[in-house]
């Protein structure tokens, strides 16, 4: 690197705050007198462990192609506002100190992320700098309330939903929500280093996927609205639908809910600013139970965050230690069948559908995640922590926090959790949140011909039908892979062991 230093200046090393509006390490950053530089690191740590589909050159992945382009757009906006994003593939714990030191900063600003990994590296990052002598400051940005700021009477973090909820209700303030101002778009460019005084080295340009590894996937097919510009899109769409989601996010054939949680896990959208309209929206009698509904979720996010940073055990063992002692599933035949679950080859029309839109489009609607991973570890008695993995894999809006919430939640082995003893049945939700087999048909077209009656159980259909809609079942659509009651049954046994320790928290 050129060892011309542009004088000192505030470094902001952007992560899942892909944004330039109300952003919370950028507004700290004008409150310095010293130029903003920003900086993203495409690291090598978490894109190595990607999975990788054999026999392909180039490994894809979704995300990765979603963080790209909302990179590609901030990139294009701080140059036309006369700066310049530094971007780098290579270890974050390494290049943020070299960079650091190579453009002189005297401090390093950046948003908290309070999952394990992310916080062991933080915290290099942050000893690194600290022996070079620049300063370092995280600050909150993508939750309304972390860590310590909603606790108990006695001062412990809550692990109960409805009264953490109540007490983050009650803890709400302006302050709480008010945006953090970048200021207007002249004002910012003017904060900004100009482009011309950094070192050559680091004047490079955005790494392309592909030295990067990785082939662009299916993002455009998909047509997710991508970057800051598009999060607003999203936002603008659900706007006029808020007064409808109670009811509505709950039928998956609908457009119920918002789809905004790619966007969240990335931060290409405020958490602020989706908070303040909930609020704003509530006063409004029309939306208010609507509106109710989805800061309920907004909230239940901010909850599994809070779980993650008070218990990181969580992330590999149960929330609860006793429910550890349960023996899952496992071998040739355990294997056989997640697989099948993997596939949407399970012979449940609705679960089958969950998983290949999953496959197919990296998004699956919150109840049929709750179906899915209910199927998983209560049909098929198969250990959460693979269903949780897979997820991980393949979910657009994969975040440690929620995805584990959920997962743990399914499996009863979490905080607040489903009761072990209730087991969704499949067929029945399918019949009540798919009554037509909208969804079903959409995904699982080998049986769209079947009469709404039997398409969430096409095995209870009469041979002659069955055959007049083209299926034959076992051969053009599987036979279903387990018997629900018989499963039940055995599930209850399995999950003995930890009766005793069961309704507290
Ligand atoms: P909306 O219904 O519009 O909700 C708005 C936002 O609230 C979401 O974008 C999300 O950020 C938050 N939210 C909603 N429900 C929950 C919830 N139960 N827990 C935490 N936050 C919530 N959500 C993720 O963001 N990432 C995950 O990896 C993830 N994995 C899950 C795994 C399982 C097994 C289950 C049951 C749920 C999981 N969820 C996860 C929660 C939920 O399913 C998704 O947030 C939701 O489906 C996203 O769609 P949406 O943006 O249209 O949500």
């Amino acid at each position: 690197m050129s060892t011309i230093t542009p004088g000192p200046v505030t470094l902001v090393w952007l992560r899942r705050d892909l944004r330039l509006s109300d952003h919370s390490a950028l507004h700290l950053a004008r409150s310095f007198k010293e130029p903003i530089q920003c900086v993203f690191v495409f690291d090598q740590e978490i894109l190595d462990k990607i999975p990788r589909l054999p026999g392909q050159a180039l490994n894809q992945d979704r995300r990765l192609g979603f963080i790209h382009a909302a990179v590609a757009a901030l990139d294009e906006r701080i140059g036309q506002a006369g700066g310049h994003l530094i971007t780098r593939y290579g270890l974050a714990r390494q290049e943020l100190p070299q960079i650091a030191q190579a453009i002189g900063a005297v401090r390093v600003l950046f948003a908290h992320d309070d999952e394990p990994a992310a916080r062991a590296r933080d915290q290099q990052v942050s000893e690194a700098l600290q022996a070079a002598g620049i300063a370092c400051h995280s600050v909150k940005d993508q939750c309304i309330f972390e860590r310590h700021e909603v606790l108990t009477q006695a001062q412990k973090p809550f692990s109960v939903f409805t009264p953490y909820k109540n007490a983050w209700l009650r803890q709400l303030s302006p302050e709480a929500t008010a945006p953090r101002s970048t200021g207007s778009d002249a004002a910012f460019g003017k904060r900004l280093l100009p482009q011309h005084q950094l070192p050559k080295a680091l004047r490079t340009g955005l790494p392309s996927l592909e030295s990067m590894g990785f082939g662009p996937g299916n993002l455009d097919a998909l047509r997710i609205p991508l970057g800051a510009s598009g999060a607003q899109r999203l936002f603008e769409d659900f706007k006029p639908r808020i007064g409808q989601y109670k009811v509505a996010r709950d039928f998956p054939g609908a457009k119920g809910p918002s789809y905004l949680s790619v966007h969240l896990r990335f931060g290409t959208i405020s958490i602020r600013e989706l908070v303040r309209f909930a609020l704003e929206a509530r006063e409004d009698k029309k939306n208010s139970e609507g509106a109710e509904t989805w800061l309920s979720e907004l909230i239940w996010r901010d909850f599994y965050m809070q779980i993650l940073y008070h218990h990181p055990h969580v992330v590999g063992r149960s929330f609860r230690p006793e429910y550890d002692a349960i023996a899952w599933e496992t071998g040739p035949e355990s294997d056989q069948l997640f697989e099948a679950w993997c596939q949407g080859q399970t012979g449940f029309p609705i679960v089958d559908a969950s998983m290949r839109q999953l496959n197919a489009t990296g998004y699956m609607h919150n109840r049929l995640r709750m179906v899915v991973a209910s199927f998983l570890t209560k049909d098929l008695g198969i250990d959460w922590r693979r269903g949780e993995a897979y997820f991980a894999w393949k979910l657009n809006d994969f975040d440690l926090s929620a995805n584990n919430g959920g997962w743990q939640w399914a499996a009863s082995t979490g905080c607040d959790a489903q009761p072990y003893f209730r087991i969704f049945n499949p067929t029945s939700q399918s019949e009540r949140f798919d009554a037509k087999g909208l969804f079903i048909r959409r995904y699982v077209p080998e049986i769209a011909a079947l009469p709404d009656k039997y398409i969430h159980a096409p095995w209870t259909a009469p041979p002659l039908l069955l055959s007049e809609a083209g299926i034959d079942l076992g051969e053009t659509y599987p036979a279903p892979v387990v018997d629900h009651d018989l499963a039940r049954k055995k599930t209850l046994a399995r999950f003995s062991v930890v009766k005793a320790g069961l309704g507290t928290s």
